[in-house]
C-alpha cells in the first residue's frame, strides 16, 4: 500500500532534498503564527465555520480600505480568475492578456472558444496599456498582472488608471495582485471600491507562504461580485481561514518577508549580471533571466543537479522564469547554475 500522506516529511522546504524554485512560492510557508492558529483549530475542521469567513472578510476589507461588501473570499485566487474567464469571455468577446504573462485566464476563454489577444509587453516590460485598449474593441475582459508572472515587472498604476478611462467601454479589467507584496506600487484595490468594471485579485499563495491551503480574494462592485458568485459556491478551508486571519494580525509580517525576498533577488541578480547574464527588472519574487541558449534545455539541465526552475514562455525561448528562494537555496542555485554553464561549454 502507498505510504499515508501525513508520512511525508513535515518541513516546507525539503521533501526529496532538490530545491524547487519552479512555481513562485514563498519558501518560508506559513508563518508561525498561523502555524499556531492552525493547529489549534484543527478539531473545529468538521465544521463550515461559515462565521469564521465573515470575520475574516472584515478584516481582510477594512485592511484593503474597501467595503466588505465589495469583498468576496475564495479557495485561492485561481477560483475567481476561473469565474471570470468563463463568464466575460465567448466566441464573440475576446480576452485581452499580455505575452508573456500567467496564462490560467486565457487558457480557461480559449478552452471555450473565446479569441485571445496577446499583447507583448512593452520595452520597459511594463504592460502596453495603449495597445492592449486598442486590441479587440470587443474584448470581454482585460487581464492586468501586477507585478507581472514571469516578469516580475511592474506597471504603474497611472498607466491602468489610463487603461480604465481607454478601454473598450463593455469590457471588464481584472488586475491580479498575487505579487503585489513584494512590490514598491500601489495596489488599485481602491478603483475596485467605487468602479464596476474592475476586479482585483489578492491571494495568500505568494507572500504568505499559504499555496497549499488555498485562499484568495476578489475586490469589486457587489453586482460584478454576484456574478462570480453565480457559477456556485464554494466553502473556504478553515485552516486556510484560520491562517489568513492570524497572517493578517501579524503587521511585521508582510515588511519582513518583502525586505528579504527584495535582499536574495538584489544578491541573484547581481551575481547573473556580472557573469553576463541579464536579468528583468524584477519587483517580484521571481525573475527571469537570458540565459542565451536555449531555456528548456537549461531548465532541464538544472533539474539534473538538483535546482528545479521555472520555465520560458514561447515569446522568449532564451528567457527563464527563476523563484526566489532562500539565501541557502539561491546559493545552490548559483552552484548549479555555475556547473550547468561548465558542462554545457
Ligand atoms: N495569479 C498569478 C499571477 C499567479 O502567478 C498565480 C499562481 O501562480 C495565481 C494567480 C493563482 O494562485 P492561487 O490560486 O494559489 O491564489
Amino acid at each position: 500500500a502507498p505510504a499515508a500522506l501525513a508520512a511525508a516529511p513535515a518541513a516546507n522546504a525539503v521533501v526529496d532534498r532538490k530545491v524547487y524554485l519552479n512555481f513562485n512560492e514563498c519558501p518560508l510557508g506559513p508563518s508561525p503564527a498561523a502555524l499556531q492558529a492552525m493547529s489549534r483549530g484543527l478539531p473545529t475542521t468538521g465544521r463550515y465555520r461559515f462565521e469564521l469567513a465573515g470575520q475574516l472578510r472584515e478584516l481582510l476589507a477594512s485592511q484593503l480600505g474597501v467595503p466588505a461588501e465589495r469583498l468576496a473570499l475564495y479557495p485561492g485566487s485561481s477560483d475567481p480568475l476561473n469565474r471570470a474567464g468563463h463568464l466575460f469571455t465567448s466566441a464573440e468577446a475576446s480576452v485581452v492578456v499580455p505575452d508573456p504573462t500567467f496564462e490560467a485566464v486565457a487558457d480557461v476563454a480559449a478552452a471555450h472558444g473565446a479569441p485571445v489577444r496577446k499583447v507583448p509587453l512593452a520595452a520597459d516590460f511594463s504592460h502596453d496599456v495603449e495597445a492592449m485598449a486598442a486590441a479587440d474593441p470587443r474584448a470581454g475582459l482585460i487581464y492586468v498582472c501586477n507585478p507581472n508572472n514571469p516578469t516580475g515587472s511592474v506597471t504603474p498604476r497611472a498607466r491602468i488608471e489610463w487603461l480604465l478611462a481607454h478601454k473598450p467601454a463593455n469590457a471588464v479589467v481584472l488586475v491580479d495582485e498575487a505579487y503585489i507584496h513584494y512590490s514598491e506600487q500601489p495596489s488599485v484595490v481602491d478603483l475596485a471600491a467605487s468602479r464596476d468594471d474592475l476586479i482585483v485579485l489578492r491571494t495568500f499563495s505568494k507572500l504568505y507562504g499559504m499555496a497549499g491551503l488555498r485562499l484568495g480574494a476578489a475586490v469589486a462592485s457587489p453586482a460584478l461580485l454576484a456574478r462570480l458568485e453565480q457559477i456556485g459556491e464554494n466553502p473556504l478551508p478553515v485552516p486556510a481561514m484560520l491562517a489568513a486571519d492570524a497572517s493578517l494580525r501579524d503587521s511585521a509580517l508582510v515588511p519582513t518577508r518583502k525586505a528579504a525576498n527584495a535582499r536574495i533577488r538584489q544578491q541573484t541578480v547581481e551575481w547573473l549580471q556580472a557573469r553576463g547574464f541579464s536579468c528583468i527588472p524584477s519587483e517580484s519574487n521571481c525573475f527571469m533571466v537570458d540565459i542565451k541558449g536555449d531555456g528548456k534545455a537549461f531548465s532541464q539541465a538544472m533539474a539534473a543537479q538538483g535546482v528545479v526552475v521555472g520555465r520560458s514562455w514561447p515569446i522568449w525561448p532564451q528567457r527563464v522564469r527563476v523563484t526566489v528562494g532562500t539565501e541557502a537555496e539561491m546559493q545552490q542555485f548559483r552552484t548549479a547554475f555555475t556547473d550547468v554553464l561548465k558542462a554545457g561549454g
